[in-house]
């Protein structure tokens, strides 16, 4: 059978065929169709995706790297060859500077941990934003527990951006790091990561990307942003859960210890020393979710087979539909106007609490999501509790919108 990516390359996506490669859209929740709403918190898998897994476990299964059997030597070659793809997905220089990690929250708990805690001293600033998730918050509250450096927060404006004067003036501060999302999965900002980086680097200031919602939606690459650390996750991404990527400068890895320790990461123990394995491997202790990057590189190929510039096409579709056909709609009020989004709508609706939105529109088979979306200082900063979310991917339509326009206004019937 023929799929939507042999057929597609970089022309306008065939939605339709799209829908094929992924099993679970097909289905009916309380009787309705499922309009699956909810890609930032995490996407579906094509087939191709889980195929992989299933082959991989099917007939290559073993643990990697010092087997001699043959079984082995495929686990370690298909795991290599995913770090070789998710190298030249994120055009990084070299595989030695891409480290599988669960995803984004252990790579920057790594980077927390590894890099910032040895140099880091009381006093000292690390910058986030107010925008960004809890994933790129808490590891650095953790590191400045450890140490004694403070946290400061670029402000964010009414409409979801940066506020770009707030930034120059934290960054004249000269702190030790800029940890910064690529993209808010809260309200859909994309930020100007390669200004940023640029204006960072002016003061000397390394940069941290959380890119865990840029991937599934547009090119990176990590060389042109020109940033210093770049952390995602493959559930995000049409990949597996449990996996996910640090990239770093070569430089930047060699200098840092291990976090972990354990198999793997070593060249020679013994009982009073250790040598530390070469990059990347000193940084992947004990045995990794191998069959998670080998669905990781599937869902690289995947996207590329659709074309990442048709995906960001359709998508800019997608939301300019979904924020016509919510603004229409009296009492809804979208949060997050920035021109730069991906595919996030955030709103609030009138006397309607996000949660009982949330299961008002479960009951016509819409799946978004409801709460703070692990921004809480962002929430408090636009004087909210909770936002109601649809996110989109590639494979949603204008007809699943038409049913989340639909159970809001009913939802609006019920409750308001
Ligand atoms: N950063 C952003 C912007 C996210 O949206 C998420 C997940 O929602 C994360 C980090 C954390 O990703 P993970 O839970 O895959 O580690």
């Amino acid at each position: 059978m023929s799929t939507a990516a042999d057929k597609l390359g970089t022309q306008p996506l065939d939605v339709a065929a799209v829908r094929e490669d992924f099993p679970i859209l097909h289905q009916s929740v309380q009787g309705k169709p499922l309009a699956y709403l909810d890609n930032a918190a995490t996407s579906q898998k094509p087939r191709q995706v889980i195929e992989a897994v299933d082959h991989y476990y099917r007939m290559d299964n073993a643990n990697i790297h010092r087997g001699v059997h043959t079984l082995a030597e495929r686990a370690t070659q298909a795991y290599e060859a995913a770090r070789e793809r998710m190298t030249r997905f994120i055009n990084a220089a070299s595989e030695e500077e891409v480290i599988f990690l669960r995803g984004t929250t252990e790579a920057i708990n790594l980077v927390a941990q590894s890099w910032a805690r040895p140099r880091l001293e009381p006093g000292d600033e690390i910058l986030i934003t107010e925008l960004d998730h809890h994933s790129n918050i808490v590891p650095w509250q953790l590191v400045c527990e450890q140490t004694g450096a403070k946290i400061r927060a670029v402000s964010v404006k009414e409409n979801g951006e940066l506020d770009l004067d707030s930034f120059e003036e934290a960054i004249a501060r000269r702190p030790r790091l800029f940890a910064v999302g690529h993209v808010s999965n809260a309200l859909g900002t994309i930020n100007p990561i390669k200004h940023l980086v640029e204006r960072a680097h002016a003061h000397g200031v390394p940069v941290l990307v959380d890119g865990a919602q840029a991937t599934p939606h547009m090119a990176v690459d990590v060389q042109a942003l020109g940033c210093d650390f770049y952390a995602f996750s493959g559930h995000k991404m049409f990949g597996p859960t449990g996996i996910g990527v640090l990239w770093a400068r070569r430089e930047l890895l060699t200098e840092m210890p291990p976090w972990q320790g354990g198999g793997e990461m070593i060249k020679m123990v013994r009982l009073d020393r250790s040598i530390w394995n070469d990059l990347p491997h000193k940084f992947e202790a004990g045995t990794p979710n191998i069959a998670g990057a080998i669905g990781l590189a599937a869902a690289a190929d995947y996207i590329e087979s659709l074309g990442i510039d048709a995906i960001g096409a359709w998508e800019n579709e997608l939301l300019r539909y979904a924020t016509v056909a919510l603004e229409a709609i009296p009492g809804v009020r979208i949060i997050g106007t920035s021109e730069k989004k991906s595919s996030v709508i955030s709103f609030v609706v009138d006397n309607v609490h996000p949660h009982d939105l949330g299961t008002i529109l479960d009951s016509d088979g819409v799946a978004i999501r409801a709460g703070h979306h692990c921004a809480m200082p962002l929430m408090e900063k636009l004087d909210l509790v909770a936002t109601a979310r649809a996110s989109m991917a590639f494979y949603n339509t204008q007809e699943e919108i038409d049913a989340l326009a639909g159970a809001i206004r009913k939802a609006q019937e019920v409750l308001g």
